[in-house]
């Protein structure tokens, strides 16, 4: 085996046997490199910790994909993504569900590396540059552990920009089809390939889209912070009388006007293209009831430095939506930061109850699917929150 260059962590640094980050900070000093390189990671003594990527551009400098001695090489990609695909098909490859994240980044032991499908296609999104170097291998690893599926790529700009690498954008090789039609649950998504959030769908919310077909049925709900409708296609698909689709992006907006379309009840639904902000309080102050209100925004702190603005801003939204429940009416209230803790959240909400004199029943916890496995040790794998409420 080629030796790799060697990182050597600064005394009492060793905390990293059960985190995979490694910053600027923890290192005492590195042999020469490449950027986006394997280094083995020692102690200060000299003893091996793991091995990961490296990165000097980047503050959070090195991510460890092993703590077990042995090579970053093709068989160990393979060896990763067959226990990532083992986790969510205990049976063979067909068992595989055909919608849903196959590979998680840390939470797979693949920092760096998302892996969705959506039916015929895999999308795949490099995160770091050592991931982003070795996609060919990645998509060759694919095609053996998971069979024959075109590949389009998604990078997203932010970490490609932090981590110095073109975002890819695109089909690997064999392109597939523009657009697929996935099912979820019995609601229908339109996906066009390279357009939208995340990989296409925020998959994470699957579960609790089940959740609110199952409260709906007879209900008026509230869809705030839409995206492309889902919570709402849930809903009326689950017998809801009406739904309201709150969201400031035109282009989401196109996606729910498709997908409300798809699924045979756009009759039933109102679009609002507007800052929910705005509209949450036009609709307190019009005195409007509904017996679901969904609450999923956008991570309004996206850095530790943000995080009283954020708060701030979950409070006005959950006290508004708590103002706008009917009796027995439930609110299903999310944040996806990770920097707010699931005790910051349940915090936030409870002040925002004081404050309306609210009486609300804690029906259940909520947290991201279960394809989205999230790791003790790592608590940024932990990032959905949410809490189901229901007025008394
Ligand atoms: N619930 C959706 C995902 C929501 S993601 C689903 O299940 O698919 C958050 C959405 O909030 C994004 O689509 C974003 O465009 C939108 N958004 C962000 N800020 C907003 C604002 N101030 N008002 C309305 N929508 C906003």
């Amino acid at each position: 085996m080629k030796r790799s260059p060697v990182l050597r962590l600064k005394r009492g640094r060793e905390r990293v046997r059960s985190h995979p980050w490694i910053f600027k900070g923890d290192v005492a000093d590195v042999t020469d490199v490449a950027p986006g390189a394997a280094v083995t990671v020692v102690d200060s003594g000299g003893r091996f910790v793991g091995r990961g990527d490296y990165n000097p551009r980047a503050g959070l400098c090195c991510r460890i994909l092993t703590w077990a001695d042995e090579p970053l090489d093709t068989a160990f990609l393979e060896r990763r993504l067959a226990e990532a695909r083992a986790r969510r098909a205990p049976g063979d490859a067909a068992s595989l569900p055909a919608l849903g994240r196959l590979v998680w980044s840390e939470a797979d032991g693949l920092p760096g590396l998302v892996v969705d499908r959506y039916g015929p296609v895999l999308v795949v999104q490099c995160g770091t540059l050592g991931m982003a170097q070795r996609r060919r291998e990645i998509e060759s690893a694919l095609e053996r552990v998971l069979g024959e599926l075109p590949v389009f790529n998604k990078d997203e700009d932010g970490p490609a920009r932090l981590e110095g690498f073109e975002p890819a954008q695109g089909w690997a090789g064999r392109a597939g089809p523009a657009a697929v039609e996935v099912d979820e649950d019995g609601v229908r998504f339109a996906v066009t390939l390279g357009v939208g959030h995340k990989t296409g769908l925020y998959l994470d919310q699957r579960a609790n889209r089940c959740r609110v077909a199952g409260l709906a049925a007879n209900r008026d709900v509230l869809d705030a912070f839409c995206y492309t409708g889902g919570f709402a296609c849930h809903a009326l698909r689950g017998g809801a009388r009406r739904a309201v689709l709150i969201e400031s992006s035109p282009e989401a907006l196109a996606g729910a006007r498709q997908n409300l379309a798809l699924n045979g009840v756009a009759e039933r639904a109102e679009i609002v293209a507007t800052n929910a902000f705005d509209e949450l309080r036009r609709l307190e102050r019009a005195g409007a009831r509904f017996g679901v209100v969904v609450l999923d925004p956008p991570p309004f702190a996206r850095s530790r430095t943000r995080l009283d603005a954020a708060v701030r801003g979950y409070k006005e939204i959950n006290l508004r939506a708590m103002r706008l429940l009917e009796r027995g009416g439930s609110l299903l209230t999310f944040s996806c930061s990770h920097h707010v803790s699931e005790a910051r959240f349940e915090e936030l909400c409870r002040d925002a109850a004081a404050d309306t004199g609210a009486r609300l029943r804690l029906v259940a916890p909520l947290a991201q699917a279960s394809d989205h496995p999230a790791i003790l040790t790592i608590p940024e794998t932990r990032y959905l929150k949410g809490l189901h409420l229901e007025a008394m």
